[in-house]
């Protein structure tokens, strides 16, 4: 069975993306944790599983060692089943993912979503970067070029956006961006006949 997963922080929008790319309402219950959610999800007539892993990164109230087994498990996880993942979906708040990766960088510390995206990467799962929230962010090039130098992505942004980056406005239904990436890789797994 193929399976999308979506992976981020808590709050850049994943029940959101979900909830449109599916067409149904998504339970968002804020339990921290590895509480996967998969949903079903057909395209193209194709069967998929739309896997949501929330609690990735920092989640107010809970306590650092607890934050450290979370993101064991999302790491086993993802390790257990990259043969079947057919992408995975970073999704990021562009309005604030390039202060919080430099923020961390500056502390000496490798920040979440540079750290996942890396280790998608290695694990051969197609990555995905769900740029969200675009409707907060007045200089669109700029910024996602900036991501794009952030992940170690040649800029500029457009070299990437048919299969990598994806800018997107999740509470106002614009996603189509993310669709047509998404649609790229199930294209690439039918002709590899991974489907
Ligand atoms: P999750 O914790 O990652 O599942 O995030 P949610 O889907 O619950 O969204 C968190 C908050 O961000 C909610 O208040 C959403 O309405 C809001 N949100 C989601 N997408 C967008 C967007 O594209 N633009 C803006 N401005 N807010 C958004």
């Amino acid at each position: 069975d193929s399976e999308i997963v979506l992976v981020g922080r808590s709050n850049v929008g994943k029940s959101t993306i979900m909830r449109e790319l599916t067409g149904h309402a998504v339970p968002t219950g804020k339990k921290p944790g590895v509480t996967r959610k998969p949903n079903h999800f057909d395209w193209s007539g194709e069967s998929f599983m739309f896997t949501d892993l929330p609690g990735f990164g920092f989640m107010s109230g809970v306590e650092g060692e607890h934050q450290d087994a979370i993101q064991t498990d999302i790491v086993r996880y993802l390790e257990d089943n990259a043969d079947s993942i057919l992408a995975g979906v970073l999704v990021v708040d562009g309005k604030s993912v390039i202060d919080i990766i430099d923020r961390h960088s500056d502390r000496g510390n490798i920040p979440h979503d540079v750290e996942m995206f890396h280790f998608l990467e290695e694990l051969d799962i197609p990555v995905v970067v769900a740029v969200n929230k675009m409707d907060k962010v007045d200089d669109k090039d700029e910024r996602l070029n900036d991501l794009c130098d952030r992940l170690g992505l040649f800029p500029p942004w457009q070299q990437w956006d048919d299969d990598t980056i994806a800018p997107i406005t999740a509470k106002k239904g614009r996603i189509n961006a993310l669709r047509e990436v998404l649609s790229h890789h199930l294209h690439e797994a039918k002709r590899d006949d991974l489907l």
